[in-house]
């Protein structure tokens, strides 16, 4: 089959592997979309991915056409989401339910071959059928959005919230969609790109602008989002925390980023000072919120090019030019 293959830092081809065979828990995927996003760029980078060379692509979705001999759940033709995640279970991150967190953390795409290929394999655990309704290429943003699903999760509702978010990319912009769906008072974003602020006003963010000083709010918001990674958002972001207010570190960093805090301000305004990483019992629920039209695929999918140009792709997604950028295999 053909597939997307990042060999080494920095070098991404197109090439052909041998199709994948399911193991007696597992199916295979014909892929019908999958997202590019940060984390394959970092994967690019030479972080996260132990052992390359590696088939990207842990945000997809397609259909199913080949069973293990122990799959009973599933059936040929059955349209898919995958959960990438894979956990070992067995840790003590794992058997206290922060499987995110797995000492033996491992994806789809990340650490085991993944949808920027014709076919994928995954296990049937990780595999949300989707509604009839629901575009079955579309259904890459399920990922991304679990994630974001997950980001609340973190952060726990809070009805009437003043929040602010930095970055209005496709993460960003998910944030968004969720922050007005737990009943935000006003949900403000910020971003240095025009284009990417037009989308968040387009989608029915509060106020928008190129930085929060614009938006004069002197005693701070009440949650605070990064969906950047980027150093001076970081640090622009923790201090505009309000009294008894939330940072959620949700960006993607690259490792060596780093932001002082005033430890004063911390203990005496109890700013919390949080993170979230990936996706954690929040897959199913996304693509249940998915289904009912929480994202309008139109806007979120800038672009859906063929697989033969995945290391295109990479290099316009490095760019910053759209939002979710999808091969179609
Ligand atoms: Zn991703
Ligand atoms: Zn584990």
């Amino acid at each position: 089959m053909r597939a997307a293959l990042i060999e080494a830092p920095g070098k991404v081809t197109l090439t052909t592997v041998p199709d994948p065979t399911p193991g007696p828990r597992e199916v295979v995927v014909d892929v019908a979309a999958c997202g590019l996003c940060g984390t394959d760029l970092h994967i690019l980078q030479g972080e996260f991915a132990p052992t390359l060379p590696i088939v990207p692509g842990h945000e997809f979705a397609g259909e199913v056409v080949g069973l293990g001999s122990e799959v009973s759940e599933l059936a040929l033709g059955d349209r898919v989401a995958v959960d990438p995640s894979l956990y070992c279970y067995e840790c003590r991150y794992c058997r206290s339910g922060h499987n995110n967190l797995c000492d033996r953390w491992a994806a789809i795409g990340v650490t085991v071959s993944g949808g920027a290929a014709e076919y994928a394999v995954a296990p049937v655990a990780n595999c949300v059928r989707l509604p009839d309704h629901v575009s079955v290429a579309d259904a890459a943003l399920i990922e991304p959005l679990s994630c974001a699903v997950r980001g609340y999760d973190v952060l726990g509702s809070r009805l009437a919230a003043q929040v602010l978010i930095y970055g209005s990319g496709t993460m960003g912009l998910m944030m968004l969609e969720l922050a007005k769906r737990t009943g935000a008072a006003a949900v403000d974003v910020v971003d240095v790109n025009p284009e990417r602020l037009a989308t968040a006003r387009q989608l029915g963010c509060s106020r928008a602008a190129a930085g929060a000083e614009e938006l004069d709010r002197p005693q701070g918001w009440d949650v605070v989002i990064d969906a950047t990674g980027n150093a001076a958002a970081i640090q622009d972001g923790i201090g505009r925390v309000a009294k008894a207010g939330t940072f959620l570190q949700f960006g993607v960093s690259d490792y060596a980023t780093t932001a002082t805090i005033e430890p004063y301000k911390i203990y005496n305004q109890e700013i919390t000072i949080t993170g979230s990483m990936a996706v954690l019992h929040s897959y199913e629920r996304a693509a249940e919120l998915f289904a009912t039209g929480v994202l309008d695929p139109e806007v979120f999918i800038s672009h859906r090019l063929p697989l033969e140009r995945y290391p295109q792709a990479m290099e316009q997604f490095r760019s910053g030019q759209g939002r979710k950028i999808v091969v179609e295999p």
